[in-house]
């Protein structure tokens, strides 16, 4: 990460402005997506998910830490965007919960858990569950 908090990998975005990650490998701007990001292998798949989705162009990952910490500037990109996907690991949806308590409108959300995938200690995600979550996430970005 670079000091000016953008990710000079391309991809996701970390500055508050996603376009400013069009010019990389990022999606469409208007839509934003959220991983819980857990310590659970479910968050992890969420986590693969979200990432891959904005490599194929579906979205652009941003940071849900930062609207944790509501910073002013994240807060505003996601009430801004046209729809934020929010991926969550289980049904305690941790990130759907911010959302609500921050009255961030025009959100949709997946549960991976509700995709047949086990959440289970110690173990890792596999491409086909962040395959079959990201498939999931497609099929609502486009309706
Ligand atoms: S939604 Fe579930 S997997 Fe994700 S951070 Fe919360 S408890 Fe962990």
């Amino acid at each position: 990460m670079s000091d000016n908090g953008k990710d000079p990998q391309g991809g996701a975005s970390c500055d508050g402005d996603p376009q400013s990650a069009e010019s990389g490998r990022g999606g469409k701007a208007n839509v934003l997506l959220y991983a819980c990001s857990g310590g659970a292998n479910v968050g992890e798949v969420a986590d693969r998910a979200a990432r891959q989705l904005t490599d194929e162009g579906e979205g652009i990952m941003f940071c849900l830490a930062g609207l944790g910490a509501e910073i002013p500037s994240m807060v505003q990109t996601a009430k801004d965007a046209a729809v934020n996907v929010v991926i969550d690991g289980c049904s305690v949806a941790c990130a759907k919960k911010l959302f609500d308590r921050l009255g961030i409108p025009n959100t949709v959300q997946i549960e991976v858990t509700d995709l047949g995938i086990e959440k289970v200690k110690g173990v890792r995600a596999t491409d086909e569950q962040a395959a079959r979550t990201m498939a999931a996430a497609r099929s609502m970005i486009r309706g």
